[in-house]
């Protein structure tokens, strides 16, 4: 990579110090500590998982036979008991464990005491059901607190879970389902969306006409007569029915380390989503400690993490991290928009949450909504903001640094992905001076590299793979029934570590930067480009509230550089404006990131995780048939575009 595209990356030059209230009372605030982790991974893991809950304690901390870990082996434990019984033992039967916010403005409060008395009786139902250790249970619900019950649940009897997000279509579900072969589908009649249902239960009743494992639906009464329901006697059983004879009585099952917790597919922005396993004791492990150091988490915080549970966002850090801490996690059903664009921050001030987590996407938005939202609403019970999905462009970090964090709060920018299970590059809040744009460190004893074409460590500020080099406990074991694949994508490309598939770069600090996804790299005449770099020029001119930059085939450059705009509110498209978002880039990157052609788009297409599908845009930009498009968000925005491109090019 040129120096010159470096160079733009680190236009944004402020640096940000640990604040002094971090610096005097954090939980995690020894400098050693990434020392002490390197020298002895197997201890430094030990020592978090000994704060835990074990039936019976593992003989071995690590057993690596590249590529597949199993961590704490010989132990027995179960999460759901870390989660609820160990702080209902401990004294927080009564603290709040999960704060829920409903779409049209209802709230539920469930104390420790409720959530074990509620697990308890969904485990009896799931047994009463057939559902045994060992089997899988799919879930699919909008973000109400049946859904981390049911999971919960599920672990508790050694079920494994399959959540399906709420906003994935019929044919989307019945994939999973079959993938999966479960044998039991929790749903809901529907859910609540912008004032609309969901029709959750009609998708499902679609599904299952071609899922031959699925033998019991439980359905959760959400919308009631706003949206009647057909009920299929003898499969379809509703959840209160159920919920009223079971006992509230389940001990968790003392459950091997490496039985599987549950499978989650990834978010599908490269290509068809894998089926991930992950496993109980490690997977329990790192949350549960990435939670607390990264977090900060003291006892009176509240916690809200903006993700849904359908992601593995919302599974490590909106449930078992949290729970596993015994701290207070909201959950709200609804979007950011409904009723209005501060709803978010009415939430903010209407349960006091001090720990925001959230993604680029979301805060590109609130950016293009403008500052009056956010202003509206008393937001000074924050102290600490997180980000996850993207690359944080730094015009965004500054933004949220600003405007929701009032210049008082860290950001703490995490890399990590649906196979990782828990944030691996991280700063740490009260050890970390923060750069805006960087992911930072690697989490103490996680291994991070990065790499040239050859497998070769890469020298400070040249892009490269980045590859991790060391096994962490909330690993993937594995994808679902597809070992070669397994093998293929991770462990094939360097010998000896994991491939991530995103790009990154090293500082002369020793500062990661993540660059995007290695696919994503352009090639213009010779230089390596990443889309981020160009996505970030762009978006830091005022005009600009989100970009996408793809290569498209070039006779000469091999490569040329093509954008989607997104403007801010108010601002006008038009031959004017692309030259002047040109001069923008090659002000701050330099003549060869010239964008050949900007097309403005009303919305980009995106996962329904909300990252952008830079591989749709070049089917669009090459005139090919679109690839897979099952896990966008919404099908129409790309086929908008693929119109008014085709038409442009005439
Ligand atoms: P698929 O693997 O199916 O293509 P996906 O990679 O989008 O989908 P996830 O596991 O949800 O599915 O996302 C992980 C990816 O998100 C990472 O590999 C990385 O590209 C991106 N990512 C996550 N957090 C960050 C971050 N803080 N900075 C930069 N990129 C990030
Ligand atoms: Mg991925």
């Amino acid at each position: 990579m040129s120096d010159r595209t470096i160079e733009a990356l680190l236009r944004e030059e402020r640096t940000f110090p640990p604040p002094a209230s971090f610096q005097r009372s954090a939980v995690m605030g020894d400098k050693q500590i990434y020392d002490t982790a390197a020298r002895d991974l197997e201890g430094f893991w030990a020592r978090a998982a000994e704060e835990l809950h074990w039936f019976k304690k593992w003989d071995k901390v690590l057993d690596w036979k590249l590529p597949y870990a199993k961590w704490f082996v010989g132990g027995q434990t179960n999460i759901s008991y870390n989660c609820i019984d160990r702080h209902v033992a401990g004294g927080r039967r009564t603290k709040a464990a999960i704060i829920w916010e409903g779409e049209p403005g209802d709230q539920r409060v469930l104390t420790y005491g409720d959530l074990r008395r509620e697990v308890s009786k969904f485990a009896n139902v799931l047994k009463q059901l057939g559902v045994r250790r060992g089997d899988r249970v799919a879930i699919y619900l909008p973000m109400i607190p049946e859904l981390p019950i049911a999971m919960l649940a599920c672990a508790r009897i050694g079920a494994a879970h399959n959540v399906v997000f709420g906003g994935f279509s019929a044919e989307a579900l019945r994939d999973r389902i079959n993938d999966a072969q479960a044998k039991v589908l929790i749903t809901a009649d529907g859910g609540w969306r912008r004032g609309n249902i969901v029709p959750l239960k009609r998708n499902v009743d679609e599904a299952l006409t071609g899922t031959p494992t699925i033998e019991n639906v439980v359905v959760v009464k959400r919308v009631g007569e706003a949206a009647p329901i057909h009920i299929k006697e003898g499969r379809d059983h509703w959840w209160h029915r159920l919920m009223a004879e079971a006992s509230p009585v389940c001990e968790a099952v003392p459950l091997d380390s490496e039985e599987m917790l549950y499978l989650l597919y990834t978010s599908g922005t490269t290509g068809k989503p894998k089926g991930i396993i992950h496993t109980t004791g490690g997977y329990m492990v790192g949350t549960y400690q990435t939670m607390k150091w990264i977090f900060d988490l003291a006892p009176d915080d509240v916690f809200w993490c903006t993700a849904d549970i359908g992601w593995v966002t919302g599974h490590s850090y909106i449930v078992y991290g949290p729970l596993a801490n015994g701290a207070t996690t909201v959950m709200y059903e609804g979007t950011a928009d409904y009723p209005d664009k501060d709803r978010n921050w009415a939430i903010v001030e209407k349960y006091g949450v001090s720990i925001i987590y959230t993604a680029p996407t979301a805060i590109r938005t609130f950016m293009k909504w403008g500052t009056e939202f956010p202003a509206k609403r008393d937001l000074s019970s924050l102290r600490l903001l997180g980000t996850v999905g993207e690359p944080i462009n730094p015009e965004a970090w500054i933004w949220y640094h600003q405007y929701i964090g009032g210049g008082r709060c860290p950001v703490v920018d995490t890399w990590w992905q649906t196979e990782t299970g828990m944030i691996l590059i991280t700063p740490l809040p009260a050890l970390t001076t923060l750069k805006p744009g960087s992911a930072t460190h690697p989490f103490p004893g996680v291994g991070a590299e990065i790499f040239n074409e050859q497998g070769q460590p890469v020298k400070a500020n040249e892009g490269g793979y980045l590859v991790l080099t060391r096994p962490w406990p909330a690993m993937l074991r594995g994808i679902y029934r597809d070992p070669d694949r397994y093998v293929k994508q991770y462990w094939s490309r360097f010998p000896g570590v994991y491939f991530t598939g995103d790009g990154a770069k090293r500082d002369a600090d020793g500062y990661f930067w993540l660059l995007g996804r290695v696919d994503d790299v352009i090639n213009v005449s010779g230089h390596r480009i990443g889309t981020y770099e160009v996505e970030s020029a762009l978006v830091d001119n005022p005009a600009v509230a989100e970009a996408a930059v793809i290569g498209v085939t070039h006779d000469i450059k091999g490569q040329a550089i093509a954008a989607f705009v997104t403007l801010k509110e108010g601002q006008k498209p038009g031959p004017q404006m692309v030259e002047m978002l040109k001069e923008h880039v090659v002000k701050k990157i330099g003549a060869l990131a010239r964008p050949e052609q900007i097309l403005f788009a009303g919305e980009l297409p995106k996962t329904r995780s909300g990252k952008i599908m830079r591989r749709l845009l070049r089917d669009v930009a090459e005139g090919r048939v679109l690839g897979d498009t099952t896990t966008l968000a919404d099908p129409a925005v790309v086929e908008t575009l693929k119109a008014r491109y085709e038409e442009e090019a005439g």
